[in-house]
């Protein structure tokens, strides 16, 4: 089970299975709880959804999550430095400076020419983008990287745990592309815990926090403006620790580690809309209805520093829970 990262392919199944089966106290309980899990999991993949609700549903479920159609987004610009440029299940964005912009994530195919297209949208010329980085190492966020390297010339940016991870995805099927083999970037730029990515006037530093994935990263120190204000934004910092007694662990640092970054005012998801566990307020989606509806002088839809820190709260709240649930499985395990 510790291994668990090494054959997931995609986010929505870890964190299912992570997020209710870690927090059982017994092995019966365990039993239903992954069985819970994996009927989500199933449900996501055959899931049926009501035509009457919204994209950012229906664009989350099973098949949905693989058509072109319902995956199609307009981009946003939600602040003045920063759009939201990815298709509707996983987001990718893009943060400008004067000395160049960023891209965050890269989706997967099918969906790659609707990024190229977003980017050239909103006026960005692709060879302005000097980074990319990639969240974590499952197909839905590095898959678009090697084509969109090619586009922008960028420089590709991951965790040397995860470039692990995504060499060993090379060739193998993509799941919302007809199963067509992936291409996979080539090896590129490596971060670690507390490297600085410094362009124009942004400063990041990287944080990983592994779990999810062995080398699952999140970026602090975005700064984000709207017209005279700036914002302090942070891309990432979900999936908590992994299964069994050293995952718990680490989920509580890593949740320590999210909580040590303080004043964070808006937080940038990796996924639009996390049910079960979305963003309370609104996801990127319903946030950016709000954004277009806007009067001057009414709050950034994003701007949003409480439930954030509610969020973080929870997060390490849910990490303490898992690891005693971890330690008191291990002492059970030593009474006669
Ligand atoms: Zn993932």
């Amino acid at each position: 089970m510790r291994k668990f990262w090494m054959v997931t392919t995609s986010c929505l199944m870890a964190a299912s299975f992570m997020g209710s089966a870690a927090l059982a106290q017994n092995a019966e309980a365990e039993a239903a709880a992954a069985k819970a899990a994996a009927a989500v999991v199933a449900a996501r993949a055959t899931g049926q959804v009501s035509p009457n609700d919204p994209q950012e549903k229906r664009c989350w479920i099973g098949p949905q999550s693989r058509t072109v159609e319902i995956q199609k987004m307009e981009p946003v610009k939600v602040f003045d430095n920063l759009y939201h440029v990815g298709p509707c299940f996983v987001s990718a964005w893009v943060l400008t400076t004067p000395q160049g912009a960023i891209l965050f994530d890269t989706a997967q195919e099918p969906f790659v020419d609707m990024i190229e297209a977003n980017i050239k949208k909103v006026g960005i010329n692709p060879r302005d983008i000097k980074y990319i980085v990639l969240n974590h190492g499952h197909i839905d966020h590095f898959g678009g990287a090697k084509r969109l390297q090619e586009f922008t010339g960028a420089r590709v940016v991951a965790t040397p745990e995860d470039w692990k991870m995504i060499e060993a995805f090379a060739g193998k099927p993509n799941n919302r592309d007809g199963n067509k083999p992936t291409e996979a970037p080539k090896r590129d730029m490596e971060v670690r815990e507390g490297d600085h990515l410094d362009l124009g006037d942004q400063h990041l530093v990287i944080h990983t926090s592994p779990g999810h994935t062995p080398g699952n990263l999140f970026v602090e120190g975005l700064v984000l403006h709207d017209g005279a204000q700036t914002y302090k934004g942070i891309w990432g910092g979900g999936g908590g620790g992994a299964p069994g007694l050293a995952g718990a662990e680490q989920g509580v640092k890593n949740a320590e580690k999210l909580n040590a970054v303080k004043g964070v005012q808006v937080y940038l998801q990796t996924h639009a809309w996390q049910d079960p566990d979305g963003y309370p307020g609104g996801g990127i989606h319903e946030r950016a209805k709000k954004l277009t509806n806007r009067k001057p002088g009414d709050p950034h839809p994003f701007v949003d520093p409480a439930t954030w820190d509610a969020r973080a709260k929870a997060q390490l709240e849910t990490a303490k829970k898992v690891l005693a649930a971890e330690q008191a499985k291990g002492g059970a395990a030593k009474a006669p």
